[in-house]
């Protein structure tokens, strides 16, 4: 997707640091946090929103989230918020599938 903010991310052309990286997502912080720590974990792969899923897309989910938990612990947080936001209703503001993590400590 040519107009998609996090599909430049990903393409490495609009700059973030990804503070995690595999075959699926990356992970780097939100521009605008709202908590201490607040990370945004995106799909490689360019998926609308949750709404938007196809079938396989599943596991795509399943691995961001255990991506997001990985990188927690290594980082020291064990407890921590995950929020979706789906639709415009939901929040949604970059339609590009992406997981927050969120957590008052850093
Ligand atoms: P949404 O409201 O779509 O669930 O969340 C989109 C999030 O992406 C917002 O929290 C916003 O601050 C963040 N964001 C938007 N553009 C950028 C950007 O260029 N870089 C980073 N790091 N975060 C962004
Ligand atoms: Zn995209």
């Amino acid at each position: 997707m040519t107009d998609c903010i996090f599909c430049k991310i990903v393409a490495k052309e609009i700059p973030a640091e990804f503070l995690y990286e595999d075959g699926v997502c990356v992970v780097f912080r939100d521009i605008r946090p709202k908590m201490a720590t607040h990370l945004l974990i995106i799909s490689k792969k360019h998926i609308h929103s949750i709404a938007e899923m196809e079938e396989g897309d599943e596991k795509i989910v399943g691995h961001m989230v255990r991506a997001g938990k990985i990188l927690l612990a290594k980082m020291g947080l064990s407890g921590y918020i995950i929020q979706i936001n789906v639709g415009k209703d939901g929040g949604q503001e970059v339609f590009h599938l992406h997981i927050h993590l969120l957590s008052k400590l850093s």
